[in-house]
């Protein structure tokens, strides 16, 4: 079942393993239309990349007046050999990836993207590293053996016990730049979470599109886990998150945490799971169609209860603080 997330035609970040079902993978929203080849072939020239980069530099430099240059000053600041061959090329741009204005030549939204994937490095040869040890547990056997490496475009964190990949997300070379090993696991760490905020509103991570949401069960050698699935209607961009991170995120429980010592957004989620694996957690799945769970928190005194249901929202059933000090918790 494994294998099924790396035959799929798009890009998957996933946080728990990646057996789900396709759903609703049908032909995708946007047609391929001849204006989005001719935009591609558009860029398909060094000097033309080079009138985005000016364009940029002007665009970010505060002390400029406008971000806009004129023709002869955008001229000068790209390899070109006549005015003619330039002006060909800038033509070539305009209407797509560059407006003209009163004031010159500026970028539009689409030409500053572009220009932004390209210093992301995201058309260089992939970074690699590792394997290197990383703290947190692994979701579906809850050994603490976890490791982090990044191989063909892609970051990984996997099980040496179960030899399972857990989280798995996308590598843009721009990760890697100025960052140590460590620094770079903990940049995913972040991103990930960055990614469960937009998915919380429904809204896609790579391109703003509406999502689709289920929950599934998905085995998990002896037990299953509850995850929710949530795929791009217009990119296929799917970010796969087990239920119980659903629940950590429930405002009660990020303040149970901040009492136990714990800023829930400043642990990757792969440490969460230190917390989701233990006695202390219990998530019992009620029903299947539609989804509904009951999930059992202990954190140092504080004992809560919720619900979960199949969209999937989280409900504080209950919530109550222990006095004493007489044992359980974390
Ligand atoms: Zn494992
Ligand atoms: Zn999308």
């Amino acid at each position: 079942m494994t294998g099924e997330t790396l035959q799929r035609p798009f890009q998957t970040f996933t946080a728990s393993g990646a057996d789900y079902e396709i759903m609703g993978s049908e032909v995708p929203a946007t047609d391929i239309d001849e204006n989005v080849i001719e935009s591609i072939e558009a860029l398909a020239n060094q000097q033309r990349l080079e009138i985005l980069v000016a364009l940029a530099e002007r665009k970010y430099n505060e002390e400029a007046e406008t971000s806009a240059l004129s023709f002869s000053h955008l001229y000068d600041a790209v390899s070109c050999q006549s005015t003619s061959q330039f002006s060909y090329h800038l033509k070539q741009l305009v209407g797509r990836f560059v407006v003209e204005t009163e004031d010159g030549y500026q970028l539009t939204y689409a030409g500053d993207k572009v220009r932004r994937a390209l210093f992301s490095g995201l058309y260089e040869s992939s970074h690699t590293f590792g394997p290197v040890a990383v703290k947190g547990a692994c979701p579906n056997c809850g050994a603490r053996s976890l490791d982090a490496y990044s191989a063909d475009g892609q970051f990984t964190v996997d099980c040496r016990e179960c030899a399972t990949p857990i989280v798995s997300d996308l590598f843009p070379q721009s990760i890697a730049q100025e960052r140590s090993t460590q620094e770079i696991v903990d940049s995913f760490g972040y991103g990930i979470w960055a990614k469960y905020v937009f998915v919380r509103g429904g809204v896609c991570p790579e391109c703003y599109g509406l999502l689709d949401t289920t929950v599934q069960q998905l085995e998990r050698g002896e037990h299953f886990m509850s995850v929710s699935i949530n795929e791009c209607r217009r990119c296929w961009f799917t970010v796969s998150i087990p239920i119980d991170v659903v629940v950590a995120f429930h405002p009660v429980v990020i303040e149970a945490f901040w009492q136990h010592g714990v800023s829930l957004l400043d642990i990757p989620l792969w440490e969460l799971f230190e917390y989701t694996t233990t006695e202390h957690w219990n998530t019992a799945v009620r029903a299947e169609e539609p989804f509904a769970a009951s999930v059992e928190i202990v954190l140092d005194e504080t004992e809560i209860r919720l619900s979960v249901d199949h969209q999937p929202s989280v409900t504080v059933v209950e919530k109550t603080v222990r006095e004493s000090s007489d044992g359980c918790g974390e």
